[in-house]
Parts: C-alpha cells; sequence; structure tokens
C-alpha cells in the first residue's frame, strides 16, 4: 500500500496483532480480523494474514466441505481453511501456504525432526518444541516478505479448547519477547440479549479471565453484539477486563453487507487505538474503494436469483468464495443476489424441472444456474439435468470446475447422443469417458498427490464470451482438480458445435466451454471465485450477473 512510491510510516517495524476467540464460535473471528486489516491497509501499512488452525489434519485438502466448509486454494496451490478467502477479499497482502498454520503441520515437523534426531537426544514436549515450530512459522510468515508493517496472525478455535493451548501459549510468549507495543492482542468476545432486551457482559468477563489465564491480557475487545454498546456498557467490561474503555468495540449485527464492518469498525475508531497502542503514526486513513462498495451496494436495483446446483448447500460455508463472488458480481452490475439453493440429488427424482428451475416469475423460479466444483458421483445426475435445462431453455448458466465438466458431459449425452457419457470419476466402465483422468495419472492412488493445484495461465480464444470477459489472451487463475476434458473428444465435441473458449499455453489441456447459440453458457476448469474482491468483481462472476440479468429483462421478467 505504498502510494506515490512513498512511505507513509515512520518507522520501521514488523508489528505483531493476535485474534483470538473467547464466549462461542462463528463469532466471525475471521471478518474481524480481516476488517482489521483492511482499515490498517487504509492507513498505508503492508498488512499480512496468517491463520493458526488447532485441527490436526495437515492441511484442509482432506476434509469434507460438510464439517469444515470450502477448502480455500491459494497461487502456490495450497489447500487452506476458508478463512484465508475472508483475508483475500478484505485484503491485499500476499496468501500462500506460509499463511496457514495447523496443528498437523507443527507436529508433523517436530517428529520428522525427532525421527532424524534433531533435538540431541532431548525430550520432545509441547513446550518448548511445538510453541517454538509454531513461533517459527509466524515469524517465518512475519519475515517473507521485507516491506511487512504488521503482521495478523487469528488464532483458529476459542480460548479454553484444548487445541488451542500450544497456539496462544506461543502467542504469549511472541507479546512478552516482541514488548507490549509491538505485539497486541486483540480478543472478540460475545455479547449475548437475554430476555427483557438486557445486554449481558459475564460471558465476557469469563473469556477474558481464560485469556488471563493463559498467560495473554487483551489490548482491545471486539464485542459481537446486536446493537453498539453504550459508553456505561463499555466501562463496566473495561473495568472488569483491565482494558481500557476505549479499547472496548462493538461488532454490532448489520443487515447490509459483512463488507460494511471494516467501516463499522473504523466509526469506532478502531484503527487509531491500534496505531497509537502500536506507537506507529500513518497517513490520514483511506477507505475509499470500501465507500465506494458501500455506494454500489445500496445503489442495487432489482433482485435476479440464481439456483446454485450443489450437493453440500445445506452448509452455507461450502461454497462461501462462490456465494461472496456472487454477491460480488451483483455489486459490480447493480443488482442484489439472491442465493437459491439447490439440492442436486433432489433434481434426480423430479420429473420435470419446471417448478425448480423456471421459468422465472415475479414469484418464484430462477434467473440463472451456476455449478459449482466438487467430487464424487452423487448429485451428478441431477446437475446435468440442470445443465440440459439451462441450455435448452436459454437460462444463463455458469458452470465451475466440476461445472464445466457437466457441460462436457451433458453435451456428450443431450447433444451427441451418447446416453452413458460421464466423467471416469463418476463411471469407470462408461464407453464414452469425456472426462478422465490424464494416461499419466491413471495408476496414481494416493489422494493429495494428483491434483492440478493453484494457479496457472490459460490461453483464451480471442472473439469468446471467455475473452470479452477477461480482454486478455493470457489470463492466470486457480485450480484444484484432478479430471480433465478427454482430449480425443475434442473433434467431435467442437464439430458439434461446443465452443473451446481457452486451453492451457501448451494446447495439451481444456480450460474452458462455451455453448453456442445460447445468452451465457460457460464452463471454466478452474476457481475465478477464489480471486473475487468486494471491491473489484472477478470478470467471470460480472459477466455471469450481468447475463443473468439482461436476459431476464430481454424475455420480459420483471427484476
Ligand atoms: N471432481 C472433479 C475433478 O477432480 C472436479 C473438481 C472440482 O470441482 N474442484 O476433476
Amino acid at each position: 500500500m505504498k502510494q506515490d512510491g512513498q512511505r507513509w510510516i515512520t518507522k520501521k517495524m514488523n508489528k505483531l496483532i493476535f485474534v483470538s476467540g473467547g464466549v462461542c464460535s462463528s463469532l466471525g473471528k475471521g471478518v474481524a480480523a480481516s476488517s482489521l486489516g483492511a482499515l490498517l491497509e487504509g492507513r498505508g501499512l503492508n498488512v499480512r494474514m496468517v491463520k493458526c488452525d488447532p485441527y490436526l489434519n495437515v492441511d484442509a485438502g482432506t476434509m469434507s466441505p460438510y464439517q469444515h466448509g470450502e477448502v480455500y486454494v491459494t497461487d502456490d496451490g495450497a489447500e487452506t481453511d476458508l478463512d484465508l478467502g475472508n483475508y483475500a477479499r478484505f485484503t491485499s497482502g500476499a496468501l500462500s501456504r506460509i499463511n496457514s498454520i495447523t496443528t498437523g503441520q507443527v507436529y508433523e515437523t517436530v517428529i520428522r525432526k525427532e525421527r532424524e534426531g534433531r533435538y540431541l537426544g532431548r525430550c520432545v514436549q509441547v513446550i518448548p518444541h511445538i510453541t517454538d515450530e509454531i513461533k517459527n512459522r509466524i515469524l517465518a510468515a512475519a519475515q517473507e516478505d521485507p516491506d511487512t508493517d504488521v503482521v495478523i496472525v487469528e488464532i483458529g478455535g476459542t480460548v479454553g479448547d484444548i487445541e488451542s493451548v500450544p497456539f496462544l501459549e506461543a502467542a504469549r510468549q511472541l507479546i512478552h519477547e516482541a514488548g507490549r507495543s509491538n505485539a497486541l492482542s486483540v480478543h472478540l468476545t460475545l455479547i449475548p440479549e437475554v430476555a427483557g432486551g438486557e445486554l449481558k457482559t459475564k460471558p465476557t468477563q469469563h473469556s477474558v479471565k481464560a485469556m488471563q489465564e493463559q498467560g495473554i491480557q487483551p489490548d482491545i475487545l471486539i464485542c459481537r453484539a446486536p446493537v453498539i454498546l453504550d459508553e456505561a456498557t463499555r466501562r463496566k467490561i473495561a473495568l472488569f477486563t483491565n482494558v481500557d474503555p476505549d479499547a472496548v468495540f462493538t461488532s454490532y449485527d448489520v443487515d447490509t453487507t459483512i463488507y460494511e464492518i471494516p467501516l463499522i469498525f473504523f466509526e469506532q475508531k478502531l484503527d487509531q487505538v491500534v496505531l497509537k497502542k502500536m506507537g506507529v503514526e500513518s497517513r490520514h486513513a483511506n477507505l475509499e474503494s470500501w465507500y465506494t462498495m458501500m455506494e454500489k451496494f445500496q445503489r442495487r436495483q432489482g433482485t435476479v436469483r440464481i439456483g446454485i446446483i450443489g450437493k453440500y448447500i445445506d452448509l452455507h460455508d461450502a461454497y462461501q468464495s462462490v456465494y461472496e463472488a456472487l454477491f460480488h458480481g451483483g455489486l459490480e452490475t447493480g443488482v442484489a443476489v439472491e442465493l437459491v439453493k439447490i439440492d442436486a440429488g433432489g433434481l434426480e427424482e423430479s420429473a420435470s424441472l419446471e417448478g425448480i428451475l423456471g421459468p422465472a416469475t415475479q414469484e418464484g423460479g430462477i434467473h440463472g444456474i451456476l455449478v459449482p466444483g466438487g467430487f464424487g458421483q452423487r448429485g451428478t445426475k441431477g446437475m446435468v439435468k440442470a445443465a440440459a435445462w439451462a441450455r435448452t431453455h436459454k437460462i444463463p448458466y455458469f458452470g465451475i470446475c466440476l461445472g464445466m465438466q457437466i457441460m462436457v458431459i451433458d453435451w456428450g449425452r443431450n447433444v451427441l447422443g451418447w446416453e452413458d457419457a460421464d466423467s471416469t470419476e463418476f463411471n469407470q466402465s462408461t464407453k464414452h469417458p469425456v472426462i478422465s483422468l490424464l494416461d499419466e495419472q491413471v495408476d496414481v492412488k494416493n489422494y493429495g498427490g494428483t491434483m492440478r493445484l493453484g494457479k496457472s495461465a490459460s490461453l483464451v480464444e480471442p472473439g469468446t464470451r471467455l475473452f470479452a470477459s477477461y480482454q486478455a489472451r493470457t489470463i492466470f487463475e486457480r485450480h484444484r482438480h484432478r479430471y480433465e476434458f478427454s482430449n480425443s473428444y475434442r473433434k467431435a465435441m467442437t464439430e458439434s458445435g461446443l465452443c473451446i473458449s481457452a486451453l492451457t499455453p501448451d494446447r495439451s489441456l481444456v480450460e474452458a466451454v462455451e455453448w453456442p447459440d445460447h445468452p451465457w453458457g460457460l464452463g471454466v476448469q478452474f476457481h475465478p471465485e477464489f480471486t473475487s474482491k468486494p471491491t473489484g468483481a472477478s470478470p467471470l462472476f460480472r459477466d455471469f450477473i450481468a447475463a443473468v440479468r439482461d436476459t431476464a429483462l430481454a424475455q420480459g421478467q420483471g427484476l
């Protein structure tokens, strides 16, 4: 965030801010940490975000989206916690595998070193060996880029959880070693409302006590509450917790969007208090992009309904980046986006899709269909039905990764007439494996090692919708998949009209397909949702929503 080549910071520093949570989970710690990051970037500081995840998985790649929400993929192909997606949407610092620390990684390293005899016969213990490894990883992220000014480290879980203890202990040691003005503790808690509308501060008092038992005195409290806390309540909390009254902030419930939270914190002067406590002088806040975003939000007119056909639709977190990117697309095109989550499995049994997918009217139906990424066969028959419906009824369709493969399967089955056309992921013995593993992958059995992961280039065909969106011949997006469009079907598919709109630069793999004679039917093998921001939507999400809006209006549907 250097402007005009100038450094805004008067003092070279590398500050640490630890964000922990108490009382209960799901208070929005990731959004709070990211919002603080956005505010500090607004002050011209270079911010890096780090997530510590107390689970024993080495990474999120093997976790079910049902259990843990989406797997967020970084440029360098790390499969990380979905909070890194929040960081990417709110802040602009680089994110890679170094920004995601799990208990699994920490133990894996320590145990490997122990097996290699690197502890020279000493007894290997949680303190200091596990905590040292955590500290090393946090400092490695802090020192990776010499221009980093502040590192915000979010500690997953809730204070009091057994799993979080080594991370809090590492934070305690780092705060002690760095000195109070170089390392801060921000603690997020809940202020519940009981019958009669009274706000209760006791859980917050207990939560801060739990932090103090870990040896950490929070410097700043962010209280999740239904409304902004008044002066008296803040004073009461301050009295019980040793926190300054002006360092007690409220993250109150918003009925606008989570992207307003940086501005809500700004109005309460969170950035000023943080900078003062760290002894940092900075430029005046520049939050123009966030105010512009809120203006766009307020100016939206009409609502488009997007049907998301997936197998994990019960859990919002499972497709978080996709849902956010749709919202960003709406901001950019001036419409609200209503998510209509449709279980793909349910569609398999429905005789007609008429009642579920459209046509859209004022009362119901949907204006556009999106099939997101996914693994495994369940629900894919329903997804193919939805794709065929969108294709034949001229409803805009956006296929992401699996959603693109579904377009190809539909084309094989319903245009080329190969009833058993399928991906070998779902049917190994199909006579028409239109999606399959590459030859060199077939014998690899170890999950995790065989995926195309992370950022890579695609070559876009001029004159296509994809080109119209990116306005570039070479684009870079992230991948996370194992199966590919089978090259032996390229000829039959294109001769029958399917457009291949992008390839890998060596032209060996298909990266995107489009339907001919259709308002907007596009599938991409990569994941554009991971790079979409509220202050700058992914071009594909922007153009999908624009096509949905224009098609609905052209068909005389009110929005
Ligand atoms: N299951 C498909 C594959 O592995 C698609 C993956 C995805 O959608 N992320 O190729």
